[in-house]
């Protein structure tokens, strides 16, 4: 079958919940991915956020290979050595007490949500508190994490939802304040919003947030899902202002492909939450996931990726500064790190085709923002390529 030909049986077979590129991809290498028909593209999406390493990475991949051939899964009835090395090695780099693998970054906020009430249940008893969350975030796709996601287009034809859910404005304490009541148990939000249009929580707002929710005894989340693994040039985002959330979930780049998420959080909170019975999952934790972890936290050290972030990032943000100077049709950059959008007054989605056609790879965050989240090994001559096709797909010759 040709490409066409996939795509054509995809249509007719994959419950069609997206509407995807036309292209299938292959392989990968490094910053390049490849079609079936082997034409090359830079990427500029790694999966979106995901493959923070790059493609084919040798020593990635064999410790894949090696763990496969040890043992896939096990059970959480179990013990297995992957989990407990990179539960330690997750610890270190979050300054977390207690970790619990998920399957994904929804599974992670579920997780989170339940151990925020079950705090707030063993302290008073009661079955009704209430949880706050931002507008225009974007927590995932399962019930609970939809609750929470500000975006009333993802969240209505599902409704009813989990309840007692309230929304304030990110960046706004007096929003977050008038939410408040004695029955507000958490706060979450993403310290970096992602799809709803690359917004850094405010270094203020944070601290505010931090200093209301311990004078109330109320649990802070932060969502670390896109913005966390060295995005931002940290390897969480809440790093950089050192407002520590009571619990954080990470995921995406946290396997770099190898699907895997999980929630942590202080001792005080896992001492005082979940408990035996609470929780669980089948596949959570396996050690095929926990070796990935493990090479990518040890791969994340060995390759200095977060250095990498911290000397290409600023160059990625002159470069969409300029070009936001020299075309009238880009309203704004935001962003933070290697976690960048370009705000444009109309849809961009005809520009990312024509990128696509030119060799790039880029996807957008609502209509009108083209998102910038390339795997974090790039360099200032990929930033360059990158800008060179981008613009040839704004002004198309
Ligand atoms: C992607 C994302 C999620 C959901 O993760 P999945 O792995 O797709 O379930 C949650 N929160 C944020 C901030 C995300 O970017």
């Amino acid at each position: 079958m040709n490409m066409k030909e996939y795509i054509e049986e995809a249509e007719k077979d994959l419950l069609h919940t997206y509407n995807r590129y036309q292209i299938v991809l292959e392989r990968g290498d490094g910053v390049r991915l490849y079609d079936m028909e082997g034409k090359e593209y830079l990427d500029f999406v790694a999966g979106i956020a995901v493959f923070a390493l790059g493609y084919h990475n040798k020593e990635y991949n064999d410790a894949l290979k090696g763990q496969i051939d040890k043992i896939i899964h096990t059970s959480n009835y179990y013990y297995n050595k992957p989990a407990i090395q990179a539960a330690k090695k997750l610890k270190k780099v979050s300054g977390m007490d207690r970790v619990f693998f998920t399957n994904s970054g929804a599974e992670a906020v579920e997780g989170a949500l339940k151990a925020a009430r079950k705090y707030a249940y063993l302290k008073d008893g009661r079955t009704d508190h209430e949880i706050i969350a931002m507008n225009h975030s974007f927590h995932g796709r399962t019930f609970g994490a939809l609750a929470v996601t500000g975006n009333p287009k993802y969240r209505e034809p599902f409704e009813p939802l989990i309840g007692n859910i309230r929304f304030a404005k990110l960046n706004d304490m007096e929003s977050v304040k008038a939410q408040i009541t004695d029955k507000t148990c958490a706060i979450i939000l993403e310290t970096v919003q992602g799809e709803g249009g690359l917004i850094p929580a405010e270094e203020n707002f944070l601290k505010e947030l931090r200093a209301l929710c311990d004078e109330r005894d109320i649990l802070l989340i932060l969502d670390e899902i896109q913005c966390g693994m060295g995005r931002t040039g940290y390897m969480y985002a809440w790093q950089k202002y050192g407002v520590k959330p009571d619990i954080m979930t990470t995921a995406k780049a946290l396997g770099c492909g190898v699907p895997v998420g999980a929630f942590l959080m202080t001792e005080r909170v896992g001492s005082r939450s979940l408990e035996a019975g609470d929780h669980g999952t089948t596949y959570g934790g396996n050690p095929l996931a926990c070796a990935a972890v493990e090479k990518v936290l040890d791969l994340f050290e060995e390759e200095h990726i977060i250095d990498n972030v911290n000397k290409v990032a600023p160059y990625l943000e002159k470069r969409l500064d300029e070009l936001k100077e020299k075309y009238g049709c880009i309203k704004e950059r935001r962003g933070t790190g290697l976690m960048q959008g370009l705000v444009f007054e109309e849809p961009v989605g005809g520009i990312i085709n024509r990128a696509l056609e030119n060799g790039l790879i880029l996807i957008n965050a609502g209509p009108n923002i083209i998102r910038f989240v390339p795997p974090l090994i790039i360099t200032t001559e990929n930033v360059d390529e990158m800008i060179s096709i981008l613009e040839r797909s704004i002004m198309p010759v």
